[in-house]
């Protein structure tokens, strides 16, 4: 019998063990399938944490709804009644600008304007500021098709002041990264082919909107889910990982398996166990972080890894923090705030946990999520755990005046956990396709090569399974 091997028991790894699980229950692919985890868990970066009734992710805690594949996977999985989404009231963002909090104005659409009025009576602008974004509307297309950073971008058709305040913390913000060095095209591409084709961002949205209204009805997703932009598990993210492990029977996951190498004996591809112990396999998908998998595969396939180190990675850091509802002070009516860069503050971002999500804290607590480091301020490793306490806890009190002790606070770094889709990654991952032709049946999935998101890691998983099982068949 054929053997799949998969490296790397996260998102990505997870979703290529259960394609492959279908598979096999279904008849289509009769093989042997391994997984092996370094970890003590599987799940990767999904990582919960229950509690006392709270529900704490140290990574991702949700995914959004408009990629349909992590909510198709919940579906498959018998997750779906397990979807919820933000709660429905005060559901308005903040930007900390000015030592103020000032709301997201209503109808920016991915930080475009689309509705006038809300956005013309907002503060978070300057007069200036404003008039530079209208600007858009006559500002004409870029003539090149390359790619471009997100800084160049939004500078060149909506001013500086939109890059501040709301595309580096917004959006580069998402991607934990400097908007001066991040691809446009791997993070945002709408961005780019709206450019293209309407010309003005502005006009493109106002559009696509119209177009909406003229059908007659709003798109809808693939699959029935909670109606919000972002859905996550009740009882918490990695409910997805067990329920993968659950349904899989016929995929062996094994934990505590670090790989310490990687070899090509004949046909078929040796890897070795921290440990002494190695297996073999007709195919492996290393579903790995790239700066892990690039060090692996330097003994057998430099030309790949040489482009897979060239995949940068940055430190961060998220800090929890709990506080008894009752002495409270702030109201926390919305989802939270960004931080720009120049406002003073290392804090880059605040979720106000309990306030998003239905049944992350118990009802005489409030939890909220803080971030630090990233693309811009890279020290969030250097760090230890008290002075990055101290540090959130300052700039709370900064910003929302929070003198509370807290009932408990909870330190999670990422080191070099953050990969960042730089000016030309598109590009870098084609060059690595190309590579791995000379390889056969070895694969690569996970957050290091199109998209980051849950279920960008669940598309990308699925489709390599599906090549890894294509490849056996010839
Ligand atoms: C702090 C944080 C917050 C995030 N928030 C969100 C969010 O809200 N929504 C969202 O959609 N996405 C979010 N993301 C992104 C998303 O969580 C990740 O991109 C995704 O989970 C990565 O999955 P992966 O399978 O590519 O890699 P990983 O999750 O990194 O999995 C790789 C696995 O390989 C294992 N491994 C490493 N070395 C070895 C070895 N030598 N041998 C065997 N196994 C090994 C690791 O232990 C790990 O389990 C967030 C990421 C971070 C870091």
């Amino acid at each position: 019998m054929k053997k799949i091997a998969i490296v790397g028991g996260g998102a990505a790894g997870l979703a290529a063990a259960y394609r492959i699980q279908e598979e096999i229950q279904n008849k289509n692919a009769p093989c042997d399938c391994v997984l092996l985890e370094a970890g003590d868990n599987f799940g990767g970066k999904i990582r919960t944490e229950r509690f006392d009734n709270f529900i704490v992710e140290r990574g991702p805690d949700s995914f959004i709804s408009q990629k349909p594949w992590g909510i198709e996977l919940c579906h498959k999985l018998g997750l779906g009644d397990r979807l919820i989404g933000t709660k429905k009231e005060h559901s308005q963002t903040f930007v900390y600008t000015g030592g103020k909090m000032v709301p997201m104005p209503e109808g920016l659409s991915m930080m475009v304007p689309t509705k006038f009025l809300p956005f013309v009576f907002s503060p978070l602008f300057s007069w200036p500021g404003k008039i530079r974004m209208g600007l858009d509307l006559f500002i004409p297309r870029r003539a090149d098709n390359g790619d471009e950073s997100l800084a160049s971008f939004v500078r060149r058709r909506l001013g500086q002041e939109a890059l501040v305040k709301m595309a580096e913390p917004m959006l580069a913000g998402i991607y934990s990264a400097d908007p001066e060095t991040m691809s446009l095209q791997s993070t945002f591409p709408m961005f780019a082919q709206t450019e293209k084709k309407y010309r003005s961002l502005i006009l493109g949205m106002l559009e696509r909107k119209r177009q909406v209204m003229l059908s007659g009805k709003a798109p809808k997703p693939a699959k029935p889910g909670p109606d919000s932009l972002f859905v996550t598990l009740r009882d918490g993210l990695d409910s997805l990982v067990s329920a993968v492990i659950e349904k899989s029977p016929n995929v062996q996951f094994r934990k505590g398996q670090k790989l310490t190498g990687f070899a090509r004996e004949g046909d078929q591809w040796k890897l070795s166990i921290e440990g002494g112990e190695s297996i073999t396999a007709d195919a492996v998908i290393v579903a790995l972080p790239a700066n892990i998998a690039s060090g692996l595969l330097q003994p057998c396939a430099p030309d790949v890894a040489n482009r897979l180190e060239k995949i940068p990675y940055v430190s961060t850091a998220a800090v929890t923090l709990a506080y008894s509802r009752k002495d409270f002070s702030h109201p926390l009516r919305g989802f939270g705030f960004v931080v720009p860069r120049d406002e003073g503050l290392r804090i880059t971002a605040c979720t106000w946990t309990s306030s998003k999500y239905e049944e992350r804290a118990p009802d005489d607590h409030v939890l909220m999520r803080c971030y630090v480091g990233g693309g811009v301020a890279q020290d969030a490793d250097r760090l230890d755990e008290s002075e990055l306490e101290k540090i959130v806890r300052d700039d709370l009190l900064k910003s929302m005046n929070v003198r509370e002790t807290p009932a408990f606070s909870k330190v999670y770094y990422n080191r070099k956990g953050n990969v960042q889709y730089q000016v030309g990654h598109s590009a870098l991952i084609d060059s690595i396709d190309a590579g791995l032709q000379s390889h056969p049946g070895l694969f690569l999935a996970g957050s290091a090569y199109r998209g980051i998101g849950i279920p960008d890691c669940v598309l990308n998983g699925t489709r390599t399974a599906e090549s890894a099982l294509q490849y056996l068949s010839k």
